[in-house]
């Protein structure tokens, strides 16, 4: 995972849209996670319960995130993975709410889509904690 620290607003994305785009492209509740950094209610996400073999893809721009071979029942309330696909996560650090976080957003598009925290399983040891409505899901082919 490439790590981003140094950079803040400034960070630029190859995906770009208005704010006024991206309401209009997204439902209210993702358009709120994604956009506005807001965090769904633990346990409401039906990608929780996801178990099939695929790949979850962010909802702002499709692009690719994580394999489900990752992803891992951490018990959260929100779907956690312990790793993401090669260069399609970025991170930085945030420190609202008067904690540390790493806080994880699409490569892509800037989309928040969660936070990761260094409790996670082998081999990584990282729990990606994400908001299941910043996300799709694409099952493999049969
Ligand atoms: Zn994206």
């Amino acid at each position: 995972m490439r790590s981003k620290h140094d950079e803040t607003e400034a960070e630029t994305f190859p995906v770009t849209k208005t704010e006024e785009d991206w309401r209009a492209a997204l439902t209210p509740e993702a358009f709120r996670v994604l956009r506005q950094h807001g965090t769904e209610r633990p346990g409401t996400s039906p990608l929780n319960a996801e178990k099939r073999a695929g790949t979850f893809t962010c909802a702002g721009c499709g692009t690719p995130l994580f394999d489900a071979a990752t992803k891992f029942e951490s018990g959260c309330g929100w779907p956690s993975f312990f790793a993401p696909l090669e260069g399609a996560v970025a991170t930085q650090l945030d420190t609202s709410h008067m904690m540390r976080r790493i806080e994880v957003h699409c490569a892509q598009c800037g989309g928040h889509l969660g936070h990761v925290f260094p409790d996670g399983p082998q081999p990584t040891g990282l729990r990606f904690c994400m908001n299941g409505v910043a996300m799709g899901f694409a099952p493999e082919e049969a």
